[in-house]
């Protein structure tokens, strides 16, 4: 039968009519290099194809047992024979394995995964010209220069370029932007960080809304085990964690309340690191989940550090497992550096990394200066040195799929030198043979990664704050800058709140006519 020219909307009603779909082509100089759609069209429509051995037909579908291959006629009428003689359930599994095959193969997807791969090649050319910019800066003289190609840096410099039109010059001392969320593929192409696992997690529907600018996301909730007495269990302590260490079986939140209320230690006045933990889990959980951590972590015992940080892992008498309970938790879809690459994507803003500001190329000048770096750093330490903890990252690849349940275990046993170990396709979901980790080595040397929250380091940073305001032509922002132990949602919140502040002063400047005159 030939029918002439079908819709495809009627293919499936006139297959139902037939048991097999012939593809005999002739195998000539014309036909050596196609690749018949029919195939994949007969199988969508639920039919066993006997077809000639044309090359793709064979290359791409000759191993489903729903496809049989014939050289001449006699070959033909002997496949349809066994292909109709089949029983039922031999057509159900061919029309299965038919599914299987064409699962990823529709136009819209594989439109869709071309599109994908086109966007990662631009993302991934635009962080090379932004790490390594083949020149220096065009213009010499800008708006406002920024050290610093961080979050802090990075959000200050897309608002004032987009949202107050004045030309930027970012510059970082590293070679990359990102600041410490800097992420990359390492040898092995696992997309890790650089300076440790950095999770996005916020309350604030207008700083995901910000970011959101810049990037998909990926859902994602974190979750630690702490390695304590022999077992992996859930960090923060929950009462699967209480459970599990001493054999109880509290079936209820008010019985883990009560549970810990037994073994609390009163403390009147809930000053230190110490006194928090205590005070809510007592001396046993304390000796076994804090003790240790922390004094790796910072160098010095919970007793002599503020009570704000260990207070930013409290205690819970459910079972909720998650390390945070932000409203929203995700990472951004294509990574961090793909997020700041997007964000500082703007003409009027020009990088430059592997650029400190003592190293600024003579003759680059501007009118306002944005120093997201320590801030003791700026003032050449004149009041002394400001503590920072520093961290010593050691990457490795380990060949196997997965090396640990969670992204994150934590080991606050002092013996072992480290605090945690980052398992990265967790953070990621990235699928590979391979896995990545980093153990993470605090030290007192190194690059500054947190600011210390004690009282003499408070009384230091204050000195430097007032200096810090006489300074009309320079803002700082960020981490370093205002010695905060800030998350990234929150210098994310202080950067757009400092623009809105700087950009209202620049708008009343300019209907006053009394702008600034640069210092530099
Ligand atoms: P940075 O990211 O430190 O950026 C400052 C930049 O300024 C740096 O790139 C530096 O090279 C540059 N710079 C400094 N001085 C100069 C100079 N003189 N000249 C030129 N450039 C200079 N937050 C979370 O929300 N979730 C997490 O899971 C999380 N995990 C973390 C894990 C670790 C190990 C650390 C250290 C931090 C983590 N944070 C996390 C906090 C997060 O890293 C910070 O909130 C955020 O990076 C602060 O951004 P920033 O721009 O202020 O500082
Ligand atoms: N901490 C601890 N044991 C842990 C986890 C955290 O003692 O298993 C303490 C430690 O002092 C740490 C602080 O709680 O510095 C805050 O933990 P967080 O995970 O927020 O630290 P960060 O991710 O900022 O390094």
């Amino acid at each position: 039968h030939w029918l002439g020219r079908k819709d495809y909307a009627d293919l499936p009603a006139y297959a139902a009519g037939w048991d097999v779909a012939l593809m005999p082509f002739a195998l000539n100089a014309s036909t050596e290099f196609i690749s018949p759609t029919k195939t994949p069209e007969y199988m969508a429509s639920g039919l066993p194809v006997v077809s000639t051995m044309v090359r793709d037909v064979v290359s791409g579908y000759g191993h489903l047992n729903c496809i049989r291959l014939a050289k001449d006629a006699a070959g033909f009428v002997e496949a349809c024979a066994d292909l109709i003689s089949a029983p039922d359930s031999a057509r159900m599994a061919w029309r299965a394995e038919a599914r299987d095959c064409l699962a990823d193969k529709s136009w819209d997807g594989i439109a869709g995964r071309i599109t994908r791969q086109i966007d990662s090649a631009l993302v991934t050319r635009r962080i090379a010209d932004l790490a390594f910019p083949a020149s220096g800066p065009k213009a010499q003289h800008h708006d406002v220069l920024v050290v610093g190609a961080g979050f802090a840096g990075s959000v200050m410099a897309e608002r004032i370029a987009a949202g107050s039109g004045r030309s930027v010059l970012v510059i970082d001392k590293r070679d990359h932007i990102a600041g410490n969320a800097y992420d990359h593929h390492d040898e092995a192409g696992i997309l890790v960080h650089k300076y440790g696992p950095h999770i996005f997690h916020t309350n604030s529907r207008d700083i995901l809304a910000y970011l959101s600018r810049f990037t998909r996301w990926r859902p994602y909730e974190h979750r630690v085990l702490a390695q304590v007495d022999g077992q992996l269990v859930p960090m923060p302590i929950n009462r699967t964690t209480l459970n599990r260490l001493y054999g109880l079986g509290l079936a209820t939140e008010a019985e883990a309340e009560a549970y810990l209320a037994s073994v609390a230690v009163p403390v009147s006045d809930i000053k230190t690191s110490r006194d928090t933990v205590v005070a809510q889990v007592g001396e046993d959980l304390y000796e076994k989940f804090f003790k240790g951590y922390t004094r790796k972590q910072w160098g010095v015992d919970p007793s002599a550090l503020d009570k704000s940080v260990a207070a930013r892992v409290p205690a819970r008498t459910n079972t909720d497992d998650r390390y945070f309970t932000d409203t929203f938790q995700c990472m951004p879809a294509d990574g961090y550096t793909a997020m700041f690459a997007r964000m500082l994507d703007e003409p009027r803003i020009t990088v430059m990394t592997g650029t400190g500001f003592a190293d600024l190329p003579d003759g680059i000048t501007w009118d306002h200066l944005v120093w997201t770096g320590p801030i003791d750093e700026y003032f050449g330490h004149r009041l002394g040195k400001l503590p920072y903890r520093s961290l010593r990252f050691e990457h490795e690849t380990l060949p196997c799929e997965q090396a640990q349940p969670v992204a994150v275990v934590n080991y606050p046993d002092e013996a072992v030198p480290y605090t945690r170990i980052t398992e990265y396709k967790h953070l990621t979901g990235q699928h590979a043979p391979l896995t990545s980790i980093t153990r993470e080595y605090p030290a007192a040397e190194g690059d500054p990664y947190y600011p210390i929250p004690n009282d003499a380091a408070q009384a230091m940073f204050k000195r430097y704050d007032a200096l810090a305001r006489a300074c009309d032509n320079v803002t700082f922002v960020g981490r370093l800058a205002t010695y905060r132990y800030y998350n990234m949602d929150q210098i994310v919140g202080q950067a757009l709140a400092t623009w809105r502040r700087l950009d209202a002063r620049w708008q009343s400047e300019a209907l006053t006519g009394s702008g600034a005159v640069a210092a530099e």
